[in-house]
């Protein structure tokens, strides 16, 4: 397979420490707040591309945290504790926000069939480790002491700007403006690895150390927790481009730091998902979430089908027009499966070859935007309907849309709307919409007591609704158009 490396700034071949096993790691949630759909955007590929390993054949260890202490509004250490915000917004403990919305994450994603990686580990879970790390560092001089807090000393490194190729200046953004600068660090680029001089005095988890009571800072946790369930060697590290810096710049200063050799080979992140007024967030437009979408009619697996025709590599812009154009193609190809009938032998041969194209396909990079081509491919395939529908199960193991599932869903609800039609002579064939197939079938009823007015009435709208009606021997068919 081959991935593109933000490490290397190209694509190379996947290869791993341990053949045949990846060691993968993703930055989980920050559990002071619902996720927006455009961190979920990286959950989903992310997703695709440990299904896609284990689907060829890989043995996967995928490891996650969970933020739930020490991630303040900015990335570089400063602003507010987001968790401590959340508490404080919610009149709630850190604790039951973290619980809370922990919960609220993995409904997300169980509503978007996303995977719950293979170890799901709370920062606040592995106090000792990080201890154990910053001690070690402190040891190796690569971390001091000031202030009562403890930081990395960025200028111990030979190379610390890992990911980017921009101007040190231009990357020296990590303190937002209207955020007072630490004078207790001796270089820009210096983080906090513990905080005992906390300046927050509601601060509400607090753990003794070395160096004082207090808590870890936000990166430690992530090294921490990859060594922990990981190893010493890992193979792939995910997450959103927002993650890459200061955060991974960070986790990589500090593990092979304490590690004493290269720690992780390739690195992966996900571009943003933008909204036409830019990078969407929390706190600006509208909040977007998972449930949203849901108010708003949307399935959110349409959602996931919107995330897969693009490269994960590209900005991807969200608007309700473009969800819905997704809405739609989507809808059709559940029609279109819905049409194939699952009889006959799946010829073996025809089903390893679109397997070999699909694989293909995904093997350049995650070029989700060819897996979902492929399925188009396969509906057009000259082969048996039951070769196609076992070839779409197959790619629904790494896509994991649904499709036949959901296919066979709307074929039951046909067959029982053109039934329970027929029992009173007039056959209603549609999409399996009960209120659509009733209006229809009012629409005749309308017109064989001559009440033609109605009648017209009716068809205007459902045509007003994008329904089409077409009339049939004995009954009528209708379709979105
Ligand atoms: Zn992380």
């Amino acid at each position: 397979m081959y991935l593109y490396n933000s490490a290397t700034h190209k694509k190379e071949e996947f290869k791993t420490h341990t053949p045949g096993r990846v060691e993968m790691y993703t930055c989980g949630p920050t559990v002071y707040h619902f996720a927006h759909i455009g961190n979920l955007r990286s959950y989903i590929m992310e997703d695709v591309l440990e299904k896609f390993l284990r689907y060829t054949g890989y043995d996967v260890n995928r490891v996650m945290n969970i933020t739930d202490v020490g991630h303040l509004t900015s990335d570089a250490d400063e602003g507010e504790d987001k968790m401590v915000k959340g508490a404080k917004r919610e009149n709630k403990t850190v604790m039951d926000i973290a619980k809370f919305y922990t919960d609220a994450f993995f409904e997300d994603c169980r509503k978007l069939n996303i995977k719950r990686p293979d170890v799901v580990e709370p920062a606040t879970n592995c106090i000792d480790d990080y201890i154990k790390i910053v001690s070690t560092l402190i040891e190796k001089e690569y971390a001091y002491l000031a202030g009562g807090n403890v930081y990395f000393d960025s200028s111990k490194l030979s190379r610390y700007y890992v990911f980017n190729d921009h101007d040190e200046e231009d990357l020296a953004v990590g303190v937002r403006e209207g955020v007072e600068e630490d004078t207790n660090k001796r270089n820009k680029n210096d983080f906090v690895l513990w905080f005992t001089k906390s300046k927050f005095e509601d601060q509400a988890l607090k753990w003794d150390s070395p160096w004082g009571v207090g808590y870890p800072g936000w990166h430690i946790e992530c090294t921490g927790i990859s060594l922990k369930h990981n190893g010493e060697y890992l193979d792939l590290h995910c997450g959103g481009v927002d993650n890459a810096f200061p955060h991974h710049t960070n986790e990589i200063a500090q593990s092979e730091s304490y590690l004493g050799h290269e720690w992780c080979p390739h690195w992966l992140h996900v571009a943003h998902l933008n909204t036409a007024g830019g990078k969407m967030s929390k706190s600006k437009g509208e909040f977007l979430t998972v449930s949203l979408l849901e108010e708003k009619g949307y399935d959110p697996i349409v959602y996931r089908y919107f995330c897969l025709q693009s490269h994960y590599r590209k900005a991807l812009v969200f608007s309700y027009e473009n969800l819905d154009n997704a809405a739609a193609a989507f809808n059709k190809l559940v029609n279109r499966i819905a049409g194939l009938k699952p009889e006959g032998e799946v010829d073996q041969a025809v089903f390893a070859e679109y397997r070999e194209k699909f694989v293909k396909q995904m093997s350049n990079d995650l070029n989700t935007s060819m897996g979902v081509t492929a399925i188009f491919d396969v509906l057009k395939a000259k082969t048996t309907d039951a070769t196609k529908l076992a070839i779409l199960d197959d790619y629904d193991k790494v896509l994991s849309l649904d499709l036949v599932k959901k296919a066979e869903a709307r074929r039951a609800e046909q067959a029982k709307a053109k039934t329970a039609e027929t029992e009173c002579g007039y056959t209603v064939t549609g999409e399996g919409d009960p209120a659509i197939d009733a209006l229809v079938l009012a629409r005749y009823e309308a017109k064989k007591a001559k009440n033609f007015a109605e009648a017209d009435r009716i068809r205007d709208e459902l045509k007003a609704a994008g329904i089409e009606i077409v009339d049939t021997k004995g009954g009528a068919s209708w379709k979105r158009v």
